[in-house]
């Protein structure tokens, strides 16, 4: 495809029957197949909530809150959107109805549609409308994927299929609908049951949307028979049932997707020639190192929300990049940080031969952090504190090494009179909570020698952030003085980045995150090296 000649196709991608099928990893998977071809893409999530973002969510109801160059506290879906594809997402990829609603209330109040009432349709569709072509604008990408969170017949996310059922009327062959759906199989019938799927397609139908494409979530493999039977009561073509068998490992869906032929649906429902073969040798190895590590390293995580996988999503999968990269599996323990304590760290890290204490709000869990992070220190275990776990670790060692008990963050103690940790001098004004952090990438320049400038080889590097309380710069020379290095230092405020500690095989912490910019392509370094340096305890 010339794209001159060509202009953006636009691929929905909803979802029926019920919430957690994946939606966000099959976008991914067909964007990544589709890069492969050649072609640019973008994928953009639209998140039916009333929120204007997810920042002000806790981990519980919506997972980890993905931070994006440009500072956007955006949903987690789009760390697999980067990871994927290792191409940077930004605002624009992220909309949610909150948005939208400020957005055109914003428009009403300015006086441009004066005369007019204000209702969701047009309005607010043609706000939604507008957000998803906005990516497509001067066809700078051959391919947007717009996957649309919720499930098809939720109250909140009926303006969303309203707007694709207009465009999809408005762009013919430049668009299509994926609707990824689930086939439960009946254990007792020993039967797969397509019934789910026959109503989520006629509940599309109803909102006068026909799925071009449907892509069958399921645990056991379907037959010509079942794929003909789908055919034929949700009018798509046999070779548009896609099956989407459960796997071990996000990272083998576009090969599955691949084997299911669905690039080529799609290439051909869009009216687009391939131009080559998907190129996937970096990937495909990528997976056959997944397969068959060399060795295993136990790692373990300690925080407040361990019980949820998705609130640390992307640390969990840098750690999965950054094992393969080492040839090893990362077994990876969570800790609770309200269960470990000085007395039963030894028993609780029994094995670890590395710590990660994990990014966080509030003063909950705070003492067990500590506790471990005083272990790993004491015991030479390799340890990365990001964020908030970097900010125990200085509580931890200004506690313990400097002799000052009182030595405390403003978050967790805002009296202390040994404020070690303090929230940033323009901070002090902000009273509003959503979107008000210091957010994004900010720069950061390396001391050499130091550990961290080994690790990125290189003095000037750029990673994200999520915090409003900073290093107080008027301890840095105590905890120079004891070994504790400011190695990482952000040129232009002066604000530390990364410490590491004298004399501990591997001891750092960032104010930043390194999660975020993790993909498969370029696995992070400091997870790389982290393991790396976790492993060879094991040896
Ligand atoms: N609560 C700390 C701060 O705001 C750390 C934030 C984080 O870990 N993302 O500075």
């Amino acid at each position: 495809m010339s794209r001159s000649k060509k202009s953006t196709r636009f691929i929905f991608v909803t979802g029926g029957v019920t919430s957690s099928l994946g939606k966000g990893i099959i976008s991914a998977s067909l964007a990544k197949l589709l890069q492969a071809r050649g072609y640019t893409v973008t994928i953009q999530k639209l998140d039916p909530y009333i929120n204007i973002d997810p920042g002000t969510l806790n981990p519980y109801e919506h997972g980890e809150c993905y931070v994006t160059e440009d500072g956007a506290e955006t949903d987690l879906d789009l760390g697999h959107y980067e990871r994927f594809l290792n191409i940077p997402t930004s605002q624009a990829n992220n909309v949610t109805t909150g948005r939208i609603y400020q957005a055109v209330i914003e428009k009403e109040r300015r006086g441009d549609y004066l005369g007019e009432t204000v209702q969701v349709i047009p309005h607010i569709t043609d706000e939604i409308k507008y957000r998803i072509q906005l990516l497509g604008e001067n066809n700078q990408y051959d391919f947007v994927i717009t996957e649309i969170g919720g499930t098809v017949g939720d109250i909140e996310s009926l303006p969303y299929i309203e707007a694709i059922r207009q465009l999809k009327w408005d762009m013919g062959a430049n668009s299509l609908v994926i609707h990824l759906t689930l086939i439960p199989y009946l254990s007792a019938a020993k039967e797969l049951k397509t019934k789910p799927t026959q109503h989520s397609v006629k509940t599309m139908l109803e909102y006068g949307v026909q799925p071009d494409i449907l892509v069958c979530r399921t645990e056991k493999p379907l037959n010509e028979n079942i794929r003909n039977k789908i055919a034929l009561f949700c009018n798509v073509e046999a070779s548009s049932v896609i099956e989407s068998i459960d796997t071990n490992s996000i990272y083998k869906v576009p090969l599955l997707m691949e084997q299911e032929r669905l690039d080529k649906v799609v290439l051909k429902k869009t009216k687009t020639s391939a131009q080559r073969p998907p190129k996937l040798k970096k990937w495909k190895s990528f997976i056959r190192k997944l397969e068959t590590p060399r060795s295993s390293v136990d790692i373990c995580l300690v925080g407040k929300y361990v019980e949820l996988m998705d609130a640390y999503k992307s640390i969990i999968e840098s750690l999965i990049h950054a094992g393969t990269e080492n040839n090893c599996r990362v077994n990876l323990h969570m800790i609770h940080s309200e269960e470990i304590d000085a007395q039963n760290a030894a028993e609780k890290m029994e094995g670890m031969k590395g710590l990660i204490v994990a990014p966080g709000f509030g003063n909950r869990g705070i003492d067990g952090k500590i506790a471990a992070i005083s272990y790993v220190r004491r015991h030479n275990i390799p340890f990365l504190g990001i964020c908030l776990g970097m900010q125990c670790a200085m509580i931890e060692f200004a506690r313990n090494v400097l002799s000052v008990p009182m030595a405390d963050s403003t978050e967790m103690d805002p009296g202390t009179t040994y404020p070690i940790i303090d929230i940033m001098e323009e901070q002090k004004k902000v009273h509003i909570k959503g979107g008000t952090m210091r957010l994004g990438a900010y720069s950061c320049r390396l001391k050499k020698p130091s550990l961290a400038h080994k690790i990125y080889g290189k003095e000037n590097i750029s990673e994200r952030h999520r915090h409003r309380y900073e290093v107080n710069n008027k301890y840095k020379g105590l905890f120079e003085n004891k070994g504790m290095q400011a190695s990482g230092i952000n040129p232009e405020s002066g604000l530390v980045e990364i410490i590491e500690l004298e004399g501990h095989p591997w001891f750092i912490g960032v104010q930043f995150h390194p999660e975020y910019k993790s993909t498969v392509d370029a696995p992070h370094p400091l997870f790389k090296d982290f393991v790396r340096a976790a492993r060879a305890l094991t040896k």
